[in-house]
């Protein structure tokens, strides 16, 4: 049996977070009532002429510099031609021959350098509903309608080389991609919002084969769980057709979920000939040096995961980062906290200011109450904090400490126990409190409670 290997590409989109509208000065708001944000420019009225939107170009850039991408200097904005009632122009305006960025690149810690083709901004369509009959499908609907709103959004799309060779690989160099367009502040890419989405290419060949074979191409997928599960399901179905000694073409496939199989969406017959030539209605972007010098860049996730991976291993450092606030889990972690701790503080105790680090890893060690961690958290973030009182304040979680404390309250409040066990559930909270004055505040009252049903119900 033949030894398989995938080959995949991904092309990502990505909804710009402008004020306004790529060509236009219509606002951008998501949920907005629908067809309340167009104008003649976006409606495609006739004499209308685009103006590009200056943000959208250097969030563009931003993103190319942030892959080492070659940034044009000479780029042009062109025609797509196709026709369709999203498109009230009958072309969508993106990039073909020169795009805004070049070649570049995404290494993965842990995993692959991805080869970026390019990265270009391109507007996106408007937005078909399809009602009655079969809601939400295009087969089967009694009627469709179009809310233009989205039709001119700022859209970056950012193509890979087929580098990826299975839905792991695929899968972090994703999140990576995410993480970066995020913490670069130039979009959401919230996928269920619909701000980021991906074309996804696979194709399968023999190990040691070079060449390519025909791929097929998974469009317009919005969550990370279907995307591994459509690759898997494409290197599944395409591996068992060369097995069988069939052979493949190129065709767009849809991935169903319920089936977890794919549908052929388009075949080659209908390849799209978009015809694009250079929009004349727009000059050509000479991005200027003092511009690309003035957009600074922060640490990148990426550069952040292969740091952290040397003091938590690279599973620990992916965890971090994804927290979204692995700088503040990374003083932690240096303060002592061990990684899991620290991710978990990271994500739900919010800020703190980093000079707080060293004091807060120490009461984050100790055993101290829920309360006091609250509030070594909570001012933790505004000023500057001593950990010397919260250790005082130490709780007495460990069980072996609360249960003679428990028993001798049952022992000492026969009646009330007698009426608990005769169904009055509310004098729980009799004992709670009665726990709670004996350990001087200390007891974690979770525990306590879980500890008292428990003594309630075995003991006579
Ligand atoms: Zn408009």
């Amino acid at each position: 049996m033949a030894e398989w290997e995938a080959v995949i590409g991904l092309e990502v989109h990505a909804h710009l977070k402008t004020r306004t509208k790529m060509f236009c000065r219509c606002p951008l708001e998501y949920g907005a009532a629908e067809n309340t944000s167009t104008c003649p420019v976006c409606l495609a009225h006739p004499g209308a002429l685009p103006v590009p939107n200056r943000k959208a170009i250097e969030q563009t850039l931003r993103l190319g510099l942030a892959l080492g991408c070659d940034i044009a200097e000479h780029s042009v904005f062109a025609r797509k031609n196709y026709f369709y009632p999203d498109l009230p122009k009958g072309y969508q305006i993106s990039q073909y021959e020169a795009p805004l960025c070049g070649k570049g690149a995404l290494d993965v810690p842990g995993g692959t350098r991805v080869g970026i083709t390019r990265a270009h901004l391109e507007e996106d369509a408007a937005k078909t509903v399809h009602a009655g009959g079969a809601t939400g499908r295009s087969v089967g609907a009694d009627y469709s309608l179009v809310d233009f709103n989205r039709g001119g959004t700022p859209l970056l799309e950012i193509v890979t080389e087929p580098d990826l060779h299975g839905a792991d690989d695929a899968d972090r160099f994703l999140r990576l991609l995410r993480q970066t367009i995020v913490e670069l502040g130039i979009s959401d890419a919230e996928m269920e919002k619909g701000t980021l989405r991906a074309d996804v290419n696979v194709s399968v060949r023999e190990r040691g084969e070079t060449g390519f074979r025909p791929r097929w191409e998974l469009k317009n997928m919005n969550s990370f769980t279907f995307i591994r599960r459509g690759i898997e399901a494409a290197i599944r179905e395409q591996v068992a057709a060369y097995e069988r000694g069939e052979t493949l073409e190129q065709s767009t496939y849809d991935y169903d979920p319920d089936t977890d199989r794919l549908t052929v969406h388009r075949s080659k017959e209908e390849a799209d000939d978009y015809r694009y030539f250079p929009e004349p209605d727009l000059v050509p972007v000479e991005p200027p040096a003092e511009l690309l010098e003035s957009l600074e860049l922060p640490e990148l996730p990426g550069a952040r995961v292969a740091r952290l991976a040397e003091q938590v291993g690279l599973d620990g450092a992916w965890e971090l980062v994804s927290t979204g606030n692995d700088r503040k889990a990374e003083l932690l972690v240096g303060a002592g906290v061990e990684w899991k701790a620290a991710a978990a503080l990271a994500m739900n105790r919010g800020d703190f200011l980093p000079e707080n680090a060293a004091a807060l890893a120490r009461i984050v060690q100790a055993n101290v109450t829920r309360e006091a961690l609250d509030e070594a958290f909570a001012r933790a973030a505004t000023e500057r904090i001593d950990a010397e009182p919260y250790l005082a304040q130490t709780a007495v979680g460990d069980e072996s400490e609360l249960v003679p404390v428990i028993e001798a309250i049952l022992a000492a409040n026969p009646d009330q126990v007698a009426s608990y066990r005769g169904g009055k559930e509310g004098v729980l909270g009799f004992f709670v409190g009665a726990v709670m004055r004996e350990t001087n505040g200390k007891a974690d009252p979770k525990v306590v409670n879980r500890l008292l049903r428990e003594t309630l119900r075995v003991s006579k």
